[in-house]
C-alpha cells in the first residue's frame, strides 16, 4: 500500500522553521510536545494549528504521546476559541498525506471555529455497504492491530 512520504526534512520544513522562530507566527499556546499558532489562511477567525514541536510528518510518524498532546492542545484551544469568538460549533481536522489534503508534511491539527454559512463544505461520498462488508473490514483492522 502506498504511504505518504515526508518530502520535507526538518531544515526545510516550514513548520520546523516557524517553531524554531526562524519565520514569524502568531503563537497561541505551547508546551513540551506541541506548539499552537494561527493558521495563516484563517478559514474562519480564530483558525489555529496545533503542531508537534518535533518534526513528524504524519499521524503514522508521531508518537502516541505527541498525538495525545496535540489532541489535548486542540481541546484547550477549542475552549478558548469558544470564549473568544463565540462560534456555533468547532471542527477539528487532521490530514495525513497529499491525497487526504495535507499540504504541510509536519503533523498538525486544525482547530476551526464554525458558524452557519461560513462557506466550509465537504463532499462525503457514503457507500452504505452491506453488514457483511463492514464485518470484513472490521476483521481486517482487528487482524492488523
Ligand atoms: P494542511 O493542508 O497540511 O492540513 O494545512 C496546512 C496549513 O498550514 C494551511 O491551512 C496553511 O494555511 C497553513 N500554513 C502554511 N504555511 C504557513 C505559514 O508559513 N504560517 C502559518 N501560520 N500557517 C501556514
Ligand atoms: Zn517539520
Amino acid at each position: 500500500m502506498p504511504r505518504f512520504t515526508d518530502a520535507s526534512p526538518p531544515d526545510s520544513c516550514i513548520f520546523c522553521r516557524l517553531i524554531a522562530g526562524e519565520i514569524p507566527s502568531a503563537r497561541v499556546y505551547e508546551d513540551a510536545l506541541t506548539v499552537a499558532f494561527m493558521d495563516i489562511g484563517q478559514v474562519t477567525p480564530g483558525h489555529v494549528l496545533v503542531a508537534t514541536r518535533r518534526h513528524a510528518a504524519t499521524l503514522w510518524d508521531a508518537t502516541p504521546e505527541e498525538v495525545a498532546a496535540v489532541m489535548q492542545g486542540a481541546r484547550r484551544v477549542a475552549q478558548a476559541a469558544r470564549a473568544a469568538f463565540d462560534p456555533a460549533g468547532v471542527m477539528l481536522l487532521q490530514a495525513n498525506g497529499a491525497v487526504a489534503g495535507q499540504t504541510v508534511a509536519h503533523f498538525h491539527m486544525h482547530v476551526v471555529p464554525r458558524h452557519a454559512g461560513d462557506g466550509i463544505d465537504f463532499t462525503w461520498p457514503r457507500q452504505n455497504p452491506a453488514p457483511a462488508v463492514l464485518a470484513d473490514y472490521a476483521e481486517r483492522l482487528r487482524a492488523a492491530l
